[in-house]
């Protein structure tokens, strides 16, 4: 099994998963990189995998759907371009004969949901991959266009559980101004900056950084450290009205938000 970020538009990728013959692809906003790929690599297209309802993740939706005959999977509560396989947590589907967990992870949108399997076989070990949209991003995480901060830490603290060699394959390169924005949450914190060093040496030679390392991300992201004394200290640096004892987790984690919405 290989897996490949398609480039799409500025700076979405679409994942292509492939066994040397079929082929799934994630979030395919637009459908031209993906019939490229197809006839360079000699595969033809089983799957189709969306996460929400968003046009740079289904506008090349219908048309790959319409040329290949694949299976279109999605949010059951989204609109999304019909016939679709509505998926809701819990559910599984099978593409490429492994296994996709369906899990909930409303934040970005009310309905986003994301993929997972524990065993998508790459390379020599059978490592489990992840497919979450919008949600995780590589040192940030999703807008919350449709949910509230609650939900969106609700859905990644689910993602948090994953087994830590969790590949994770975001939908957008946006690596390197999260980890700008990390290091100014996290300043002492090593492990970022030698990532942040890392990531920007990919980009210089215009490669990738994903996917993501979840075990990584867990130590670098201040999405996920919104409980750590680091990130808190920040929060109430930026919204002194944080500084009494009884402030919950998601105040946290919304004032780490609206730091990164207004962090230029
Ligand atoms: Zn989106
Ligand atoms: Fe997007």
């Amino acid at each position: 099994m290989k897996l490949i970020p398609l480039p799409a538009f500025n700076d979405n990728y679409i994942w292509l998963l492939h066994d040397n013959v079929r082929a799934l692809v994630v979030d395919p906003g637009e459908a031209q990189p993906v019939f490229v790929a197809l006839q360079q690599l000699g595969l033809q297209l089983a799957s189709i995998l969306v996460t929400h309802h968003h046009g740079d993740h289904v506008g090349g939706v219908a048309e790959l759907a319409k040329a290949t005959g694949a299976q279109v999977c999605g949010p059951a509560s989204e609109k999304m371009p019909e016939p679709l396989t509505r998926l809701v947590q819990g559910d599984a589907v099978q593409a490429l004969g492994r296994t996709w967990h369906v899990m909930d992870v409303p934040g970005h949108t009310a309905g986003h949901i994301a993929y997972f399997s524990p065993d998508a076989g790459l390379g020599a070990m059978p490592s489990p991959v992840l497919f979450c949209g919008d949600t995780l991003f590589s040192g940030g995480c999703g807008r919350l266009f449709e949910g509230t901060p609650a939900q969106m830490l609700a859905s990644l603290d689910k993602l948090a559980a994953l087994p830590g060699n969790t590949q994770v394959c975001c939908a957008h390169e946006y690596t390197l101004s999260n980890l700008r924005f990390a290091c100014a949450v996290e300043p002492d914190n090593a492990d970022l900056k030698a990532y942040a060093g890392h990531c920007e040496g990919l980009r210089a030679r215009g490669l990738p950084t994903l996917p993501a390392d979840l075990a990584l991300e867990l130590k670098i992201n201040p999405f996920l450290r919104s409980r750590c004394d680091s990130v808190v200290q920040a929060a109430q640096a930026f919204q002194p009205s944080l500084c009494t004892a009884e402030h919950s987790d998601s105040e946290v984690f919304a004032a780490i938000r609206e730091w990164k919405n207004q962090f230029k």
